[in-house]
């Protein structure tokens, strides 16, 4: 695509911003992406920017735009990017209207900051339970969505999250402890075992390549040394209580040794396995075998699943074992709860969601911009106009006449009843009554950087060279 003018990035923006729209809300659609080659189905606006298929400067602003939301807030990036669309359409038509890009950025920034600061004045204590909820949203049915909200730890900084395909997503359930993808090295070891745990991190004493040989009676005794040094280690592991040995790399001298002393043997072939290891036993990983540090616990081989579930009333983690029937929807369900762990580390200050804050800041700022005339007063009206797209996109994915919504809720608001939004059901509810509250920090977040993007991109005049 050749691009000659400001018009045209503006149009790559709002394009882009579009792709998300029919995902916004409890009643949005899914998407189909690409994620590493394979197809997969979701409704998470920051995954459909991430991916979209576009290399092009202004796509790589709102892939920013979207990475930000999740990284600081970890939910609100389709609030964010509609947002940010819809001050660049707005923009247009200033701009056809002869007025200068710069009065219109001026105008973004004074409504921007007048918006943050009367956003704490709506603010109010919310309830988890409710912001676990709207956080959910549609990304997941209601009925698994509050088994889930029930699972929750209230120390989200415990969590971690192990999947299972192909099974009943209500009796997902919370452990004390760990699990994770394994297998136990061989049918003879047992398959349940409790007691002290070793988790074993030899690499450099078990390879046999990292030792200097230059002549095969060398190579010969160092070869028995070795198979010596796996015997003893295995029988001071049984000697030392050792039920249970976790080790990071293959070994089957080794292997055989552990079988006969009557251990349990677990390849952790993932490294990002070992701390949720060490945590959930108290052990610590042993690089130096002549200082056994141990843990405790109780280990399981689910053999169907092909998992290793360890279990420990001490455990320093919880673990969520995540059932669902198929893979996509395990994994849209994994993205919306690590949404919600990012939420739960907000303060519990919330606003009134359903559209009902964006109701209630567009009001504010008409009035605002009153107050403040001159040219930048056209502009501040415009991102008054703009925020009102989130209430108006929410009715639209809900199937109504999205003006008729909007018209009724600004004549609600404007009559003082400030916590009407929209009701996937009856068209206008009170979100106040409906529990649907979002973090303040999650709306802020999304103010500042859907101005920003969108004041960059009404500065640019032209991107020059090749984009490689
Ligand atoms: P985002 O990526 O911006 O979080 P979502 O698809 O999660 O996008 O939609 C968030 C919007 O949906 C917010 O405006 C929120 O208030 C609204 N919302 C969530 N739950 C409800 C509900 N039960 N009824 C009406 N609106 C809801
Ligand atoms: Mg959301």
């Amino acid at each position: 695509m050749e691009l000659k003018n400001k018009l045209d990035y503006i149009d790559v923006g709002i394009t882009i911003a579009n792709t998300v729209r029919s995902t916004l809300g409890v009643r949005g659609m899914n998407k189909m992406v690409m994620l590493d080659g394979k197809p997969i189905l979701t409704n998470d606006g920051a995954t459909i920017i991430k991916n979209l298929p576009i290399t092009h400067p202004i796509a790589d602003m709102f892939k920013g735009l979207a990475e930000g939301q999740e990284r600081a807030i970890g939910d609100g990036t389709t609030t964010a990017t509609l947002f940010a669309g819809q001050l660049l359409e707005n923009a247009k038509t200033l701009l056809n209207k002869k007025i200068h890009p710069i009065i219109i950025i001026n105008g973004y920034n004074i409504a921007k900051q007048e918006a943050i600061n009367f956003s704490h004045t709506l603010k109010t204590r919310g309830e988890r339970k409710e912001i676990i909820k709207t956080t959910f949203g549609s990304k997941i049915n209601p009925a698994f969505a509050e088994h889930l909200t029930n699972l929750l730890p209230s120390n989200i900084e415990r969590l971690r999250i192990c999947k299972v395909e192909n099974k009943e997503p209500l009796e997902s359930k919370l452990i004390k402890g760990y699990m994770f993808d394994g297998y136990t090295i061989n049918d003879r070891m047992p398959e349940f075992a409790q007691g002290h745990i070793a988790v074993l991190d030899l690499q450099s004493n078990l390879e046999f390549a990292k030792f200097q040989i230059t002549s095969t009676d060398e190579l010969n005794k160092m070869e028995s040394n070795l198979k010596e040094f796996k015997r003893n280690l295995a029988n001071r592991l049984k000697e030392a209580g050792v039920k249970i040995v976790f080790y990071t790399d293959t070994n089957p001298q080794f292997e055989n040794f552990l079988t006969e002393a009557g251990l349990m043997a677990i390849v952790v072939y993932k490294r990002e396995y070992l701390d949720g290891i060490c945590k959930a036993t108290l052990a610590q990983v042993i690089a130096d075998p002549t200082n056994l540090t141990l843990g405790y616990g109780s280990v399981n081989y689910l053999k169907n699943d092909q998992k290793i579930l360890i279990e420990n009333d001490s455990s320093e983690i919880d673990t969520l074992i995540l059932q669902a029937p198929t893979k996509q929807v395990l994994e849209e369900t994994e993205r919306a709860i690590v949404d919600v762990m990012g939420v739960l580390h907000l303060t519990n200050d919330v606003v009134y969601g359903a559209g009902a804050f964006e109701l209630q800041i567009s009001l504010h700022l008409k009035e605002f911009a009153k107050k403040i005339g001159g040219k930048e007063q056209i502009a501040i009206e415009k991102y008054a106009e703009s925020i009102e797209a989130i209430p108006l996109i929410l009715a639209e994915n809900c199937g109504f006449d999205a003006m008729e919504v909007l018209t009724l809720l600004k004549t609600q608001h404007t009559a003082g009843n400030i916590t009407l939004g929209v009701d996937p059901y009856r068209m206008i509810g009170d979100a106040k009554e409906r529990g649907v509250v979002e973090p303040v920090s999650l709306k802020i977040n999304a103010l500042n950087s859907a101005t920003e993007v969108a004041n960059l991109i009404l500065k640019l005049d032209d991107i020059y060279g090749e984009r490689k």
